[in-house]
């Protein structure tokens, strides 16, 4: 007997980003991306995805109409999910995703139009989920997270947060399907910032292969160097994420293992605080906590 499927109807949205959070999804390997957008995620549950600007074939005034429809059709059954900040200088003007009956539709009118009607809103990246780069100082564009701008426009909904530049495809497709199998995560499942704990509830520091050098005090001094990678800019000890655990591209490496330092690419102050990339933090800016050489210690 052939397995009943039940749609799960979904749009994503690309404001303010560089398209690596879609190129990072399409490089998924288990699913790959062809089972993702074709098959059942889970056990007789498919995710219908019906707009995606740099998947979908079709392109102009009916692919908008889509999204439209979708909430006007589908109110309370979607998920809306979101990649990139959205600006909000000069009324959304920085960005448009396309135009209905000659008016351009702007990225902040879609949110706000679409958010308030999806069953839950899902903020794929560090720029939806944080703001991320487009909204480093001085932020001409206005752009917001996902989440200050749905607070701003007081939309209360169901909101996650999947951060990273980029996140990793695994974190993306088990985020989906963690809401497919279990429904909506509950206080417990996540953390202050929205991110489930399953994926963001380690930090990077504990789980270094290089974090004997750390407590010993062994610090490389140019990269290449045997020691823990400190002083050369590395926020792992800022950081919470399961890549020393999880790997990237299928499980082949990881920043650090591949000699390069963490960049703090899951954390909201990854775009002003944790700058410049190749230098110590400043720790000065932090005021919740401080580290010394030997362990970390907080206030
Ligand atoms: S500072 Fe970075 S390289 Fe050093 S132990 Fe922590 S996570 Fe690893
Ligand atoms: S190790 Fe750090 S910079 Fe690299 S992907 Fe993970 S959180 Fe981002």
């Amino acid at each position: 007997m052939k397995e009943k499927v039940v749609e799960y109807p979904a749009v994503w949205i690309a404001g303010a980003s560089c398209s690596g959070c879609s190129v990072s999804l399409l490089n998924t390997v288990t699913p790959d991306i062809q089972n993702v957008l074709l098959d059942p995620i889970m056990p007789g549950k498919h995710v219908s995805l019906r707009f995606h600007a740099t998947i979908m074939a079709g392109s102009g005034e009916p692919v908008v109409k889509v999204l439209r429809d979708t909430g006007k059709e589908l109110p309370g059954k979607f998920i809306l999910l979101v990649e990139g900040s959205v600006p909000t200088g000069e009324d959304g003007l920085f960005c448009t995703l396309g135009e209905l009956d000659g008016e351009e539709v702007t990225m902040k009118d879609m949110v706000k139009e679409l958010a308030s009607k999806a069953m839950a809103v899902i903020s794929i990246g560090s720029c939806s989920s944080f703001g991320g780069i487009p909204s480093g100082a001085p932020n001409p564009t206005g752009a917001k997270s996902v989440r200050d701008f749905l607070k701003e426009e007081k939309i209360d909904k169901p909101l996650i947060n999947v951060p990273g530049c980029p996140p990793h495809p695994d974190w993306i497709t088990s985020t989906i399907a963690t809401v497919l199998l279990n429904g909506l995560p509950g206080e417990n499942d996540l953390d202050e910032k929205l991110r489930l704990k399953s994926i963001y509830g380690t930090l990077i520091h504990d789980n270094c292969p290089r974090r004997g050098f750390f407590d010993a005090g062994r610090f490389a001094k140019k990269f290449g160097d045997e020691g823990c990678l400190y002083e050369l800019g590395c926020k792992g000890p800022y950081t919470y994420a399961d890549c020393p655990l999880r790997h990237w591209n299928n499980g082949t490496n990881w920043c650090i293992g591949a000699g390069a330092q963490c960049i703090g690419c899951v954390e909201p102050d990854f775009h002003d605080i944790y700058a410049p990339m190749f230098e110590k933090i400043k720790e000065s800016a932090f005021d919740n906590f401080f580290i010394n050489t030997k362990s970390l210690k907080y206030k």
